[in-house]
């Protein structure tokens, strides 16, 4: 066996680990007990990955003298600044600012496929037809993932297009983009097969880049806050697929697998959510899902109710079934223990307790359940919205926490309302509502909530922890 022979073998046999590493770090990261084993065993294999690539491809043979051209210290540089940003970055981001940052890193993996590929057809002259293609594909979804991360981004943090950009013929236009930027990879493949000039391959590359990533940026931009969390995902899938396919482009075996696994758990979860939220990807991408009225029923008509603390705590201590409906706003007052304590006041009351958790509540997946985890709220007392709506009209007191697109009714009574089909918590079938949110802001989407201003209807106003401690005070007072 000579030294290349040792060389592919261990390559094979690391490789094979990094994947076996990537299946289990997914299998753990299923569980939230599990999960930070899980992406530890992900960040491993990851990094085990790297490591081999370079061997692999003798990235550098020797340590020449000339440190400019030592590819080993260009790459051992951009690991080491890249693991810095981006452990400070995750250290210091606020669990609701998480959505956010997985919109970027999504965009982030995008990108470096698209540059991946790009540096591909730049330095290897040597390319088939199959690769050609490939190639071609990464370039259009590795832009499609990035700059329709950096807008999901945008939207998300509020920092860029706010509003719903859907425009007349949107459909037609993105149809004309997907078009062009796909003629581009034909331009490119057919340069590879010898039939056109080597500028038109290049003006193939130009054009599919460019295409795609307008297309990235029309299609994000037109889709309603509401739905961002479905699009988020889908763009997961799709920085996984361009992943894949610059495997494909540049053989390397690793990059097909954890692209794929990235891809598939993406689409998944995009298929779950969209289940969860009564939405289809058709309906997301192609029919204008902000279009509507952001009114709400008669909501503008009418005036909420508001009432003290001192008066809520009377309503509540004569209840005997309250269910808790926590949202985005509690994860902002970080409210989570104080609606344990609450909660724990009215079980020794002789009420009966329960959470219910909208799938979509807050924003990321899962937010609520971790948040209330956290608090140790036992995991009895949470249930989904198909387990809580049929019990909602026997409830004696809904307390909505910060939430406000998940309890909207228009999503069940309102056809012309960009929140209409998705599912809700039913809060407004309970006897009482108590709706706890500091003014009269509208929710993530934008949408009124006519909740607000129905007759069973109560407003606490005031940030949802001092709200909740209030609470939790008047039963120790009394
Ligand atoms: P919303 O964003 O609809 O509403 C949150 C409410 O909390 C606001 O109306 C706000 O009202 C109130 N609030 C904010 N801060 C406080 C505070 N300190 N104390 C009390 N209230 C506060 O939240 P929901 O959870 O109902 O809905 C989630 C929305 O986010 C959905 O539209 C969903 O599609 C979207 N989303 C979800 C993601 C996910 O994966 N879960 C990801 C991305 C988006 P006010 O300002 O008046 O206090």
């Amino acid at each position: 066996m000579n030294f290349e022979d040792v060389r592919s073998v261990c390559t094979t046999v690391f490789y094979m680990v990094a994947s076996v590493m990537f299946i289990r770090g997914i299998k753990l990261l299923g569980k939230a007990d599990t999960a930070r084993k899980g992406n530890l065993m992900s960040s491993a294999g990851m990094l085990i990955a790297v490591i081999t690539v370079m061997f692999e491809k003798k990235v550098s043979v020797t340590l020449t003298s000339d440190l400019m051209h030592n590819a080993y210290l260009w790459t051992a540089a951009a690991i080491i600044i890249g693991s810095i940003i981006g452990a400070v970055w995750a250290k210091k981001v606020k669990m609701t600012g998480m959505p956010e940052l997985v919109a970027l890193f999504n965009g982030f993996g995008g990108l470096s496929s698209l540059m991946v590929a790009i540096t591909q057809y730049m330095t290897d002259k040597k390319v088939n037809l199959f690769s050609s293609i490939a190639l071609g594909l990464t370039i259009a979804i590795g832009a499609v993932a990035f700059s329709g991360s950096i807008v999901a981004w945008g939207k998300l943090s509020g920092k860029l297009f706010k509003k719903n950009n859907y425009f007349p013929g949107k459909n037609i236009f993105n149809g004309i983009l997907a078009i062009v930027g796909f003629a581009g990879i034909v331009m490119y493949a057919l340069q590879i097969a010898g039939i056109v000039s080597y500028q038109i391959g290049q003006i193939g590359i130009i054009v599919t880049s460019a295409t795609y990533l307008i297309l990235g940026l029309t299609m994000t931009a037109a889709i309603g806050g509401g739905d961002m969390p479905v699009i988020i995902s889908l763009l997961n899938a799709f920085s996984g697929l361009a992943a894949a396919f610059a495997g494909l482009a540049i053989s390397n075996s690793v990059l097909v697998v954890s692209g794929c696994l990235v891809g598939t758990s993406g689409l998944i979860l995009t298929l779950i959510m969209c289940k969860a939220m009564n939405r289809t990807l058709h309906s997301l991408l192609f029919t204008n899902s902000g279009k509507a009225s952001k009114k709400g029923g008669n909501a503008e008509q009418k005036e909420p109710k508001s009432m003290s603390v001192e008066d809520a705590y009377l309503i509540l201590e004569a209840a005997n079934s309250v269910v808790f409906i926590p949202g985005y706003g509690m994860a902002v007052a970080q409210a989570q223990h104080a609606v344990k304590e609450l909660s724990d006041k009215l079980e020794e009351n002789g009420a009966e307790v329960s959470f219910a958790i909208h799938p979509v509540a807050g924003r990321m997946p899962g937010h609520m359940n971790v948040l209330l985890a956290e608090a140790n709220v036992p995991y009895e007392q949470l249930k989904t919205a198909d387990e809580m709506n049929p019990q909602m009209s026997n409830t004696d007191v809904a307390i909505v926490i910060g939430a406000n697109d998940v309890v909207n009714p228009s999503a069940i009574n309102d056809e012309s309302s960009p929140l209409y089909g998705m599912p809700i918590i039913n809060a407004f079938e309970a006897r009482t509502v108590f709706v706890l949110k500091r003014g009269k802001g509208a929710g993530f989407s934008g949408v009124e909530n006519p909740l607000f201003t129905n007759d069973n209807t109560i407003m606490l106003y005031g940030d949802a922890k001092q709200t909740v401690t209030s609470l939790v005070s008047e039963f120790s007072d009394n």
